[in-house]
């Protein structure tokens, strides 16, 4: 049994694609409540968006 939660393919946090896939990719790093968190992220429009929808 294989498990399906492979840390080293994490996918993009705007559009949901593997961000492995792309040649592209952006990773940002986040405090969560205190904690670091990292965003990836497959080309920088979709950071972009991330980044707008995350921007009160
Ligand atoms: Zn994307």
């Amino acid at each position: 049994m294989v498990d399906s939660t492979d840390e080293d393919s994490p996918a993009c946090g705007s559009c949901g694609e593997l961000v492995a896939s792309s040649s592209d990719q952006r990773v940002v790093t986040s405090l969560e409540e205190g904690e670091a968190a990292y965003e990836y992220f497959c080309s920088d429009d979709c950071l972009e968006v991330w980044e707008t929808t995350n921007t009160a």
